[in-house]
């Protein structure tokens, strides 16, 4: 900005000396007079400029002055920048999480959805050696099966490869055996076999099978989710079991003892439904819907 030292360009009024001297001493008075007065007013409009000049150059000197900051005012936006930065960094990475999981939710719903509709029926490979009614008021288990609301669901007394309890059970050495399997290849079937002179063991393990068909028709979506964080089935593996063998006794009032000496134990302190899901939880499975408000960046709250 410059400022013009001479009065005359800001507007001052067209005060001209006279064009034609005086040719008489009145009029040369007149003339003094004239001239007197265009120098007071040229003195007076070079102190107005003046005056302005200097009021100008104060506000630009405040002006100036209030655009200097200190180092720690610097320092504070400089961190208020950084701070915006960082979130609007943490806002975009959590939006993508979100939406990734909700992705990851909704499909692995959807198979579970898709795998419940499957009537896949097992082809019986080996007779049970047992034969082909559980010992018992219940031979073929339809009455409990349907108090628990597996209607469709039958039993297979198969000894063959796809109950793998029976042949896990055969692995371990006893000279007779009971064991049942529950496979997701076959939604709707319980498999069970078991040895003559096993038969007081037989009804427990059919209800814990029943059991494990509980636990995919509500946890199926947790055990994907699972797979998903890399949390594979070995390692929840003896929690899996113990929870439906849990869940028979604390729920439909299979004795504790029952399960004893099985593979599957009901050794959990406590036990309460829902247990295998916290357990998932923590070992760091999605269990529970994703939530958008869930995934919010917070303020950064500086003391
Ligand atoms: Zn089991």
């Amino acid at each position: 900005m410059t400022v013009d030292p001479a009065p005359s360009a800001a507007g001052s009024p067209p005060v001209l000396p006279p064009a034609v001297p005086p040719a008489a001493p009145r009029r040369r008075g007149a003339g003094w007079i004239i001239g007197l007065s265009l120098s007071l007013v040229l003195l007076l409009l070079l102190a107005a400029g003046t005056g302005g000049a200097w009021l100008i150059w104060q506000q630009r000197e405040r002006v100036l002055a209030s655009r200097v900051m200190s180092p720690e005012q610097q320092s504070t936006i400089a961190d208020a920048f950084a701070a915006a930065s960082d979130k609007v960094t943490a806002t975009q990475q959590a939006t993508t999480d979100y939406e990734s999981d909700r992705r990851a939710w909704d499909d692995e719903h959807a198979q579970v959805e898709e795998w419940k509709t499957r009537t896949d029926s097992p082809l019986l490979a080996v007779p049970n050696p047992g034969g082909s009614a559980i010992p018992g008021p219940d031979p073929d288990g339809s009455a409990f099966l349907s108090s628990i609301g597996a209607d469709r669901v039958q039993v297979a007394f198969d000894a063959g490869d796809d109950n793998c309890g029976y042949h896990l059970s055969e692995r371990t050495g006893y000279e007779i055996v009971v064991g049942g399997c529950y496979s997701t290849r076959y939604p709707s079937w319980l498999f069970l076999a078991w040895d003559p002179g096993m038969e007081s063991s037989v009804w427990p393990v059919f209800v814990h099978e029943a059991m494990h068909w509980y636990q995919y028709q509500n946890y199926y979506p947790a055990f994907l989710a699972a797979d998903r964080a890399g949390v594979t089935d070995d390692q929840y593996g003896p929690e899996l079991e113990a929870d439906a063998s849990c869940r028979a006794v604390y729920v439909y009032g299979i004795p504790a003892s029952d399960y004893v000496d099985t593979s599957s134990p009901c050794d959990i302190e406590g036990w309460y439904d829902g247990w295998l899901l916290d357990h998932l939880a923590s070992l760091g499975v999605q269990v529970t819907e994703p939530v958008a408000s869930d995934y919010e960046v917070l303020e950064v709250v500086r003391p």
